[in-house]
């Protein structure tokens, strides 16, 4: 242990837990655990951990709590019966959840006493160390710069804006991304290896053309932003055009096309509302209005 690194209780040691309390240990934060089940501690215990007696116990141990179990349930199932020994402290919560279940906790730990910050894990547990890996923060700025050098041994942190909902809106966000894109390289990958090219021959085709993907995200924000979609580069009917070529190349080899589907028929609904000749940011206004009405 270090003596000029803060103390660090971690709450919850289920794989990401476990992997967060090993992240502090590496970095040489004296750090106290809990878990329901406590045998899952004996691994951070062999490596320096204390291991608390009860939840209370482990919050009273250092100014700084990280809890990340399952769900808010969970969450206010340990912190709940001994509430009066977060007074003082402050509590970050790594915990998946909503926008809507983060404004609570807000409300939970302000009435305790608790400064609290609202949190998000962009990896899985083998990433939990890395400064390549995002760790989203919202809430108050000053708590967050507080325990900025601390929040540092998990990964990169960034703190979205005061309001505390943010870390859950943009991990929900992320993950939607993530889904849709590993979705896509599935769907194309079906598509290749159904004639008989292997996924790792496939996949570094993909990844680079994910970076061309990713330069026209950016090209295409300012558009949304400005709610001006001008097809100077590839159009809605364009796109239309392209995405038959994949139905088709797909339908023939008996591949499943729910997804293509989807997103030919956004493209139908974008090009029906007059956005034939935008680029294919203006798709936005398709998502923001489902109903279809103006
Ligand atoms: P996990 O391995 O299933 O661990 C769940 C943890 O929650 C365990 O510590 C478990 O305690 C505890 N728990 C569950 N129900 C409880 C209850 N009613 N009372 C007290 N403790 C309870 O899950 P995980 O992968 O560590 O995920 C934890 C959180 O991190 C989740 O919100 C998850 O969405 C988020 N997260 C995970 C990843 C990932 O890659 N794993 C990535 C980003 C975010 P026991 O050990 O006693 O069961």
């Amino acid at each position: 242990m270090n003596a000029d690194r803060q103390a660090v209780t971690v709450i919850g040691l289920g794989s990401m837990g476990s992997a967060l309390a090993a992240a502090l240990l590496d970095r040489g934060h004296p750090t106290t655990v809990w878990n329901r089940s406590p045998h899952k501690a004996g691994p951070l215990v062999d490596r320096g951990a204390r291991l608390a007696p009860t939840p209370e116990e482990a919050v009273a141990a250092s100014p700084l709590t990280i809890a990340c179990v399952l769900d808010y349930d969970a969450l206010y199932a340990v912190l709940d019966p001994g509430a009066e020994s977060v007074a003082g402290r402050t509590l970050v919560n790594l915990t998946s959840g909503s926008p809507e279940q983060a404004h609570e906790a807000v409300a939970w730990a302000r009435s305790r006493g608790a400064d609290y910050l609202d949190g998000a894990i962009l990896t899985t547990p083998p990433g939990v160390g890395s400064a390549e890996m995002m760790f989203l923060y919202s809430g108050s700025r000053a708590v967050f710069e507080t325990h900025r050098p601390t929040l540092a041994a998990l990964g990169d942190p960034l703190h979205l804006g005061t309001d505390p909902g943010l870390a859950s809106l943009y991990d929900a966000a992320l993950l939607g991304l993530m889904w849709s894109t590993l979705t896509g390289w599935l769907h194309g990958t079906a598509l290749v290896t159904a004639e008989k090219t292997q996924a790792t021959t496939f996949t570094p085709v993909a990844v680079r053309w994910l970076t061309a993907v990713a330069g026209f995200m950016t090209t295409y924000a300012p558009q949304v932003d400005a709610g001006h979609y001008p097809g100077d580069d590839a159009t809605v009917d364009v796109q239309i055009t392209a995405i038959d070529h994949l139905v088709h190349a797909a339908a023939a080899r008996g591949i499943d096309n729910s997804l293509p589907e989807l997103l030919k028929s956004a493209m139908l609904r974008a090009k029906a509302t007059g956005h034939g000749s935008d680029s294919y940011a203006s798709l936005i206004e398709v998502l923001r209005n489902p109903a279809g009405g103006n």
